[in-house]
């Protein structure tokens, strides 16, 4: 479904990132492999595409640095280009907002929005050269529905359903679809220190009962990464094992 196609997966190197890219390699896609800090698990993960037979590079950049963004993407034009985006790279800070630093609200920011928004404006300028793209951004249930402790963090995944409507709206006459997923409570090094208490407490209000993993993330990713999504754009796909609706 994705042959001859090149994805860029920010945030690749780890969690539903990575898992991402290797579903999506899977059904025949180039992946552009981003990171910031973990390069031995990207390298990790491009020797699992490439035993597979599939094609992978790496690219790091901090995508809350323009400059470095910018950089990226000159890398990403030299290897012809990128038919989707999976805007995954993202941070979590677990605070009260009484607790939460101006410090800590603007590293949220700066990674989850900033990031999302330098790739995004970047790879539309591509895209609506090539009259065709998929742009995936990953925000996530608290988004939604708020969250107590998690100010900050909530308020950038609202942020991203936002700003994907918006581009949706935009980039719909140029032939690109842009769409966001959210996830509940995924299985991943983000949400491996909550407390087994609160952890409990959400799982009760899932209906499948169990917590998700980052393949049942990166399935809907993979839908909305073909041509099997081409008339869906400006959603917000839940992927919460029917937490909310
Ligand atoms: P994770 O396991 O903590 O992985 C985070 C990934 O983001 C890593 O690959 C990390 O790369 C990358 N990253 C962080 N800051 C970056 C930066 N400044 N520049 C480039 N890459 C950066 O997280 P995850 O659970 O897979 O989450 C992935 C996305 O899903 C996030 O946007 C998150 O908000 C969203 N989400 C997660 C859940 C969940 O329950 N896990 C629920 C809803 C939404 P390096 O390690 O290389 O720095």
């Amino acid at each position: 479904m994705l042959k001859n196609k090149t994805v860029l997966v920010t945030g690749a190197s780890r969690g539903i990132g990575r898992a991402t890219a290797l579903l999506l390699a899977e059904h025949g896609a180039r992946i552009i492999a981003n990171y910031n800090q973990s390069e031995k698990e990207v390298d990790a993960l491009l020797s699992e595409l490439h035993d597979k037979g599939r094609e992978g590079v790496k690219v790091r950049a901090d995508v809350s640095n323009e400059q470095e963004v910018k950089a990226m993407f000159v890398e990403v034009r030299r290897l012809g280009g990128i038919d989707v985006l999976v805007n995954n790279a993202g941070v979590v800070s677990n605070n009260l907002l009484l607790m939460t630093s101006s410090g800590e609200f603007q590293k949220v920011v700066d990674t989850n929005n900033r990031g999302a928004f330098l790739c995004m404006q970047h790879a539309a300028r591509i895209m609506t050269k090539h009259g065709h793209g998929k742009i995936v951004n990953l925000s996530s249930i608290v988004g939604r529905n708020g969250n107590s402790g998690q100010v900050a963090y909530a308020g950038s995944k609202a942020f991203i359903i936002g700003m994907t409507k918006a581009a949706a709206r935009e980039l719909g006459p140029a032939g690109i679809t842009v769409n966001a997923v959210a996830p509940g409570l995924i299985d991943t090094d983000m949400t491996r220190d909550l407390r087994d208490d609160f952890k409990v407490k959400l799982l009760n209000n899932v209906a499948l009962g169990r917590i998700g993993t980052s393949v049942d993330v990166a399935r809907v990713v993979l839908f909305l990464s073909t041509e099997l999504s081409d008339y869906v754009s400006g959603q917000v796909i839940g992927v919460d094992g029917c937490q909310i609706m």
